[in-house]
């Protein structure tokens, strides 16, 4: 936990969150600013900042952390019309808070990248 990380006081409670799954070890809650009808942001609880401080001890976690966010969108009945997941990382990335974070979004065609 890091006082200073916005998603990591969401997780501990100190901030409000629209939550909308929980468990030990995860956490996923709607985005404050959706970019489409279904944006959830899934983070692991643990402060992982970026993709890049990943290692091999985090394998199973980020494999749950996509299991999550298929399990959410089975939940809201686009898994058959589609979503898209995104990691960011850093600046040109993306990247706007430093917590680990996939995006689900959904809901709506979204554009091809490039
Ligand atoms: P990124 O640009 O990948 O770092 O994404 C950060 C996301 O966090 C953005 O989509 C923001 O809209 C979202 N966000 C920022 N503050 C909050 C908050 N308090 N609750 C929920 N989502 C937030
Ligand atoms: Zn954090």
């Amino acid at each position: 936990m890091s006082s200073d990380c916005l998603f990591c006081r969401i997780a501990s409670g100190e901030i409000p969150g629209d939550i909308v799954y929980e468990d030990d070890e995860l956490l996923a809650f709607n985005d404050i600013s959706p970019q489409a009808p279904h944006h959830v942001l899934v983070i692991p609880k643990l402060h992982v900042a970026t993709v890049n401080d990943l290692g091999a001890e985090h394998a199973d976690l980020v494999g749950r952390l996509v299991l999550c966010a298929k399990a959410i969108a089975a939940e809201r009945d686009i898994q058959e019309s589609g979503y898209r997941l995104i990691l960011n990382c850093n600046g040109h990335g993306g990247q706007t808070v430093f917590h680990l974070h996939l995006h689900l979004l959904g809901g709506r065609q979204l554009m091809a990248l490039g």
